[in-house]
This record gives C-alpha cells, structure tokens and sequence, in this order.
C-alpha cells in the first residue's frame, strides 16, 4: 500500500549514497527488493560461532572486522573503528550522527562500482564480503530497555473498540503517546520458535478464572526503532534533537495472548499476555539510508488538538515514515500442499499518529534516561481498510469472523504451526527501493 501522498523528501539529509543510478561490484546487490546498494543496513551475524558486526548487500554480507582489517573502510573515528569489533551494534549505536553517516559513507564506498577495494586480490575480496548463508542472525543489540508504544490510531481505536464499545479511543490518545515498558529478556531475532503461553484466563464472565494455555494467540504488525545517543537522566531530548538519537528501523511483531490480556489489562496494562515473546527483524535500516523515505505525518483533523509545545520542534511534528508493510500466514497444512503463504494484510507506517521524533521526545520528556541499544515498539499499525489490519483481533472481529484461508482451514487465532512473515518495503519515485527484510516465527505450541 503506497500513501505516496503522504510522501515528502528530507533533502537536507540525501547524499550520494541515494542516487538511484548508484550500483555495486557484489553482483547479488543489484535491483535486490531488500537490499541494494543505497540500503546498507546493519547487523549481527554469527560466523563461524563468533558474532560479527556485518552490513547486508544483496545476498551477500560485509564483515566490517574484516574489512577494517584489510583496510578497505577510511575516514573513520577511533570510536568506529572499535564499534566494529564489538559482539552487538550497541558501540556502533553509541556512535554520533556523523560518524554513522561517516562509516555509511565508508562501507559504500568499499561497494560501489567504482571501488579500487573491487580490485583487490580475490581472497581478499573473499574474505570481507562473504554470502550471507555463512552466517546466522542474532539479535542486532543487547536491547537494555524496551518500550511498546501504541501510536497506530486505527489500532487503537479498533483494539479499544473491543475492550471499550462505549469509549475506542479514550481522550488522551491525541494528547500524550500512550505506551507502556516492555520486557527486553523475551525479544528475540526472527525465526525464533513461538511458544504458546500459559495464563491465567476468565472464558466466562460469570465464573472463576482458570490457569490454561491461550487460546487467542495474535500477533502484532509493528516498526521497531533502535535507539542510539542516550541522554543523562533529567535531560530530556528535545524534539529538533530527536531524530539523531534514533539508530533505526526494523520491523517487529509484539505476539499477544488476547484472552490473558482481557483479563489482566484493567488498571495497569499488559503484562503476561505479551511478556512471553517479541520477535524483531535482524537487520537495522538506517536513519541516513530511511531519508528518502520520510512523510508528512499524519494529518490531523480541524477538531484534532495540536501537540503541546515539547512536541512539536521547529519542524513541527517531525517526520513520519511511508513505509509498506505486509503480513502473510502459512500454516502446516498449507505449506504440505505447496500452497503460497497467504496474505493477511497490507498497510503503511504513514498511519502512525506520532512521529519518531515525538515518541523519543516524549519518552525522555520526564527525565527518563535512554540509552544507545534501547528499543521501542511503535503499536500495531492499521489502516482503515479491512485488508489493512494489523492483528487477528481485529482481522477477526475479536474473534467473532473467522478467516478462511486457501486450503479452506480457518483462523480465529494463532495455531500450531502457523507461520507468521511481516515484511516492509520502501518505494519513492526517483529512488531506488529498499526492504527491511523479514521478521517471522512459527508457532510451535
Ligand atoms: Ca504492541
């Protein structure tokens, strides 16, 4: 789904690392959905038993060590240079603005077309860019603290519309971003095995709750966003300043026990219904690489209220994301039949009601101390369209219509065997397109 509408440029922020026209000697690079030569997206693979801090290229991977090594990346700070050695993106994260965009501009370089690195010995090239099946995702960052936001507003006034028919959207939501703190122990890199967890649940309200395995396994379709400058406890991030403490981008899906949360959400919100497990995408897209692709945040309406002056900077509100998102389904009876997965829904990080910006601005505006490694959740992104939903709550109704998928089987919820697979893909006219990967787990009960 493109809301191309939406779409506006930061121009202030493109360099030579977006022209289209840009292409790599790494033959796999070029025209790749996800990554292409303009990407360059970071993360951790684990090598031979040993994590490595690598950039994605195509089907290939750059082991930034090595290329230190060999000497094949310039004009990097001390600090990056020793960020590239570490286990985990958390130094690469500490790192400023600059020398981010310092070290983007660096590996492009190594990979451009016209790079002298393409005519160094061939085990040398060997040796730094390897396919990326030698390796295996880890997770990105020792995530320290994570926080699930709730910035979707068609989620939101959907989910809410479930728990409260009489009040969806409770008269804070256009205020204040709600969020909540998360568990950063349970999230986990795509492909991790999701296990059904048990709670305590009340089926009717008229009789004792029991302690059971859920049988409302959802997901959640969300963005992840890394941070990276940390900020001293009882020093806020202004908005203006917002956008260069934020790393990156990935995709991640908050799965959600639906008949635990019901039951335990009142007065403080959740807690074991989506403690068990998050799954996050391996690859962090960068803020210099995601330039082309900001938007207008959302539109609010004459009777909406403007943000308060903390959020709102000079820019105003800051910049939204037009990113398209999409979840797709397969179930064990599917893949038996050689049935392709089955898309669940398409929508766009465009329908966010709070920036980026505006979520970090607010998180730290109390004197809440973040720090490079930290994760946030954005909330559930939904669209207004009924094949734009973000979770099977609202896909089903609150499980009141199911699903019937291809192989004729249907779906309330989650179960045994399902696969979930959230993708996000970027497009602008005048750019090449770029991906955010994959972010999948199966259900193994
Ligand atoms: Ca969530």
């Amino acid at each position: 789904m493109s809301v191309a509408s939406h779409t506006v440029p930061s121009l202030a922020s493109l360099d030579h690392t977006h022209a289209a026209h840009a292409r790599s000697w790494v033959d796999s690079g070029a025209g790749h959905g996800d990554f292409p030569l303009q990407n360059l997206p970071l993360g951790v693979m684990e090598i031979d038993g040993t994590p490595r801090v690598v950039v994605a290229i195509g089907e290939h991977m750059v082991d930034l060590p090595a290329a230190r090594d060999h000497q094949a990346l310039g004009g990097l700070t001390p600090a990056t240079v020793a960020a590239l050695g570490q286990p985990d993106l958390n130094a690469w994260m500490a790192l400023s603005a600059a020398e981010r965009t310092a070290l983007r501009h660096a590996v492009f370089a190594l990979l451009s077309a016209d790079s002298d690195f393409a005519r160094r010995p061939a085990p040398v090239r060997d040796a730094v860019v390897r396919p990326r099946d030698e390796g295996r995702s880890v997770l990105p960052a020792r995530i320290g603290d994570y926080t699930d936001f709730y910035a979707g507003i068609h989620h939101a006034t959907n989910a809410g519309r479930f728990f409260r028919p009489d009040m969806p959207l409770l008269p804070n939501y256009k205020h204040v971003p709600i969020g909540y703190h998360g568990r950063s122990s349970t999230i986990e890199i795509s492909g991790s095995p999701v296990h059904r967890p048990q709670g305590q649940v009340r089926p009717q309200s008229d009789a004792p709750p029991v302690f059971q395995h859920s049988r409302k396994l959802d997901f959640e379709l969300e963005l992840a966003i890394w941070i990276s400058g940390g900020n001293p406890r009882g020093q806020p991030i202004a908005m203006d300043q917002a956008e260069t403490a934020i790393a990156g981008f990935g995709l991640l899906n908050d799965w959600s026990a639906r008949d635990i949360q019901a039951w335990e959400y009142q007065p403080l919100g959740p807690f074991l219904a989506k403690n068990f497990l998050s799954t996050v995408s391996p690859w962090v897209v960068t803020s210099d690489a995601m330039a082309p692709f900001r938007a207008m945040p959302m539109a609010r309406g004459a009777d909406d209220p403007q943000p308060l002056p903390y959020l709102q900077g000079a820019q105003g509100s800051g910049l939204g994301l037009d990113i398209a998102l999409e979840v797709t389904l397969s179930t064990e009876a599917m893949r038996a039949r050689g049935l392709e997965p089955q898309r669940l829904s398409r929508t766009n990080a465009a329908f966010l009601w709070w920036t980026p910006a505006q979520l970090l601005a607010h998180h730290t505006s109390g004197g809440c101390a973040l720090r490079p490694g930290d994760l946030f959740g954005t909330g559930t992104i939904s669209g207004e369209r009924p094949d734009s939903l973000g979770s099977l709550l609202e896909l089903t109704q609150g499980g009141r219509h199911a699903l019937t998928l291809a192989s004729g089987e249907e779906r309330l919820f989650l179960q045994a065997g399902d696969e979930l697979r959230i993708t996000g893909r970027c497009e602008r006219k005048g750019f090449q397109p770029i991906g955010l990967g994959v972010c999948s787990g199966r259900v193994l009960d």
